[in-house]
C-alpha cells in the first residue's frame, strides 16, 4: 500500500509500506477513505520533534477490511470513525471516560500512521465506532473531522465547563479553536469570544457560533477579554494553541475561580504556580478522549446539526501529501484533507 513517509523534518514522501495484517485477535483492518493532516504533525515537520523515517497519520475515516477473532462490535463492512488515541475500552481510566489515557493507550501517529491506504487498529471494540449506515460523500469530512479536532476542540469545551449561561473565550484559531467554538455553540453557552486575527478563520468562527472576535493578543487581548465581560474575565477559557504567550492570555483572560480547558499541546510552556493560586483557576486537559464523545458527534453530524467538515480548506489527493504539508506549514490551509 502507499502510505507517507516523514524522512526528515520538512522531508515527506509517499511511498509503498507494507500492507497491514490483523497480529493480535482483538485488531481490525481498516481501508481508509480519507484521511488528513493535523498541525501536531508540523511539530517533527519543522524539527520540533525528531523525525526518521516516520509514518505520519493519526485520523481516519473508512470501511473495515478484516476483524480479529475476539473483535465483536465491528464488522467487516462497516463504516468506522476511530480516535487517535487506540484504548481497550475496558480498563478503569477508560471506563471513567478518560480513553485517551488508556493503561493500554496508544498514539496511532507514532506507530500506525494513517496517511496510508489502510491501518491496524489495535483493540477495534474499544478505539472504533461504525457509523449508522455507509455515510454521504458529503459526510465524510465532518466524520473525519470527528477522529481529532472536533473531539479535541469538544474536550477543550467540556473541560472549561461551557454551559448554558456561560461566556466561552477560546485563544487559538486553528482547527481545534474553530472546533472548541462550535462545541460551546452545541454546549449551550450565551456568549462565545473568539480570538483571531484572519479574517477567514473569524468568518468560520462567526459561523461556528462565536457572537464576538477579539483581535488583539497577550495583555492587550487580556484586557479586551476583561472589558467585554464586565471587567472580570470568561467563566470558560479553551487554550488551544499551546505556546507560551497564548497559554497566559488563556490563564489571564479567566475569571476568578473559572475553568481553563487546554487542548493545544504545550511542550515548552511554563506556568508561573502564583497564577493559577490566587486567582484559583480550575485547569483541565489533555489528549483528548475523543472516544467518549464519537457515538454523540456521529449523530449530530449524521443529522446533519452541525458541519465541522467545514475546517478542511484544501483537498488533495493522498500523493500530494508533501504539498499539503506545505500549505499548512505555510498557513496557506486551516486543515488538508487526504482522500485514498
Ligand atoms: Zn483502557
Amino acid at each position: 500500500m502507499r502510505g507517507v513517509i516523514m524522512h526528515t523534518a520538512g522531508d515527506v514522501r509517499v511511498e509503498e509500506r507494507d500492507d497491514p495484517k490483523i497480529i493480535e485477535p482483538t485488531d481490525a483492518i481498516v481501508r481508509l477513505t480519507a484521511t488528513c493532516i493535523c498541525g501536531s504533525d508540523l511539530w517533527p515537520y519543522r524539527g520540533v520533534e525528531p523525525a526518521d523515517h516516520q509514518v505520519m497519520g493519526h485520523e481516519y475515516v473508512g470501511v473495515v477490511e478484516e476483524v480479529g477473532s475476539e473483535v465483536r462490535n465491528v464488522k467487516v463492512g462497516d463504516f468506522v470513525v476511530g480516535s487517535f488515541v487506540i484504548s481497550d475500552g475496558t480498563c478503569e481510566i477508560c471506563r471513567s471516560g478518560y480513553q485517551s489515557q488508556c493503561v493500554h493507550r496508544q498514539f496511532v501517529s507514532q506507530t500506525i500512521g494513517t496517511q496510508a491506504e489502510k491501518a491496524r487498529i489495535p483493540f477495534a471494540d474499544g478505539t472504533l465506532v461504525p457509523t449508522p449506515g455507509h455515510p454521504d460523500p458529503e459526510l465524510i469530512p465532518s466524520l473525519l473531522a470527528a477522529s481529532d479536532v472536533l473531539g479535541t476542540g469538544w474536550f477543550g469545551a467540556v473541560a472549561a465547563e461551557a454551559a448554558p449561561g456561560k461566556t466561552v473565550a477560546v485563544v487559538g484559531d486553528g482547527a481545534v479553536g474553530l472546533m472548541a467554538v462550535l462545541a460551546a455553540k452545541q454546549l449551550g453557552a450565551e456568549r462565545i469570544i473568539a480570538m483571531s486575527r484572519h479574517p477567514e478563520r473569524q468568518r468560520l468562527a462567526l459561523e461556528y457560533g462565536a457572537t464576538d472576535i477579539v483581535e488583539e493578543r497577550g495583555e492587550e487581548g487580556v484586557a479586551k477579554i476583561k472589558e467585554l465581560t464586565g471587567g472580570l474575565g470568561a467563566h470558560s477559557v479553551v487554550e488551544a494553541v499551546g505556546t507560551q504567550e497564548s497559554t497566559l492570555q488563556a490563564i489571564g483572560a479567566t475569571r476568578p475561580a473559572g475553568y481553563m480547558g487546554i487542548v493545544g499541546v504545550n511542550y515548552e510552556v511554563a506556568i508561573p504556580g502564583i497564577q493559577l493560586f490566587f486567582p484559583g483557576i480550575h485547569v483541565h486537559g489533555g489528549p483528548a478522549p475523543v472516544r467518549r464523545f464519537l457515538p454523540d458527534l456521529i449523530q449530530l453530524i449524521w443529522e446533519r446539526k452541525i458541519d465541522p467538515g467545514k475546517v478542511f480548506d484544501l483537498t488533495l489527493p493522498l500523493d500530494q501529501a508533501a504539498e499539503g504539508y506545505r500549505a499548512m506549514d505555510e498557513r496557506r490551509a486551516i486543515k488538508v484533507l487526504l482522500t485514498v
